[in-house]
């Protein structure tokens, strides 16, 4: 790793980051990420280029504008170091190539989902369905390396222009995109029928047509599987504390018995949670994210396992 190009790497991706949370704020608002320039989401007094450095502004202002000094999210800190260490992070794995650059995209656009879903439980076509595109770009660059060009040309005879690993990658980009998109959306049917609430909606969908297209089947399934163990567990976890917390205020409050507080607070908290909206585009592209560096690596180990 060469130390210059990865200190370029991570200010790169600390200026991306920087641009990543324009887009996470504007987009489920509808506003554009390029014009007018950034200002302060209170007073809407525009921010100077030299209050606009990553990290630093942040720390420099501690968290407030310097006009009304009102309270700056720590997320925009977040979010950009995070960004930056993507970038470092996509740097020292991938090397010197353009699979770099595949996996810098991927993940910036799965940064942004995640925050913009935990912020507004809204998952922007802006970064989904754009992404799904760049994604089936890439395939024609980087080569998916998926199952499914490796098993179809022994199963059917595949015109001679197929057999140039571009079009099988692109085939492993598509197939990867139909097979999440409708994995989430069966699964989203499923939930709405047991729970009577909508669980998942079309945006789960597009973005896991968009992992798909990025990662290829084989991952996209993976992603699947254990962003809904992480979910789950989530679920129950928030389910615990909200009952924990009920009863102890029933006692306490309304002096009822253990018992009788328990048994009241499991009901009650229930119902809380069935509106409580999961935030599933965020496991789903935290484990998206896992997935892009150490999926192929887990595959391989359980395989070997079976
Ligand atoms: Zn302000």
């Amino acid at each position: 790793m060469d130390p210059v190009l990865a200190l370029a790497m991570f200010a790169l991706g600390l200026a991306f980051g920087s641009f990543l949370n324009v887009c996470i704020y504007r987009l489920p608002r509808g506003m554009s990420t390029i014009a007018p320039g950034s200002a302060c989401p209170q007073c809407k007094a525009p921010i100077r280029f030299y209050d606009n450095v990553p990290i630093l502004s942040w720390l420099i202002l501690r968290g407030r504008c310097r006009n009304c000094r009102s309270w700056i999210s720590p997320r925009y800190l977040v979010v950009e170091l995070l960004t930056g260490l993507l970038f470092l992070a996509c740097y020292q794995h991938f090397g010197f190539a353009l699979a770099t650059v595949k996996y810098c995209t991927l993940g910036f656009l799965l940064l942004g989902l995640i925050f913009t879903d935990a912020e507004t439980q809204l998952l922007p076509d802006k970064m989904t369905l754009t992404g799904l595109a760049f994604g089936l770009v890439f395939s024609l660059l980087v080569p998916v390396n998926d199952l499914v060009s490796q098993l179809l040309p022994g199963m059917i005879s595949l015109p001679a222009f197929s057999t140039s690993w571009r079009w099988l990658s692109l085939l492993d980009g598509l197939t990867g995109a139909v097979v999440g998109a409708s994995f989430i959306y069966g699964a989203g049917a499923i939930y709405l029928r047991a729970r009577g609430v909508e669980g998942m909606g079309f945006g789960d969908v597009k973005l896991m047509a968009m992992v798909g297209a990025f990662l290829g089947v084989r991952l996209t399934i993976f992603t699947i599987f254990a962003g809904s163990i992480a979910g789950s567990l989530f679920g129950v976890w928030t389910l615990t504390a909200v009952w924990f917390k009920r009863t102890h205020r029933r006692m306490t409050r309304n002096h009822e018995s253990g018992r009788e507080a328990r048994r009241r607070a499991w009901g009650s908290a229930n119902i809380a949670m069935r509106h409580f909206p999961m935030p599933f585009g965020v496991f789903l592209g935290g484990v998206a994210m896992i997935a892009l560096f150490f999926g192929n690596q887990f595959l391989r180990w359980y395989w070997r396992l079976l």
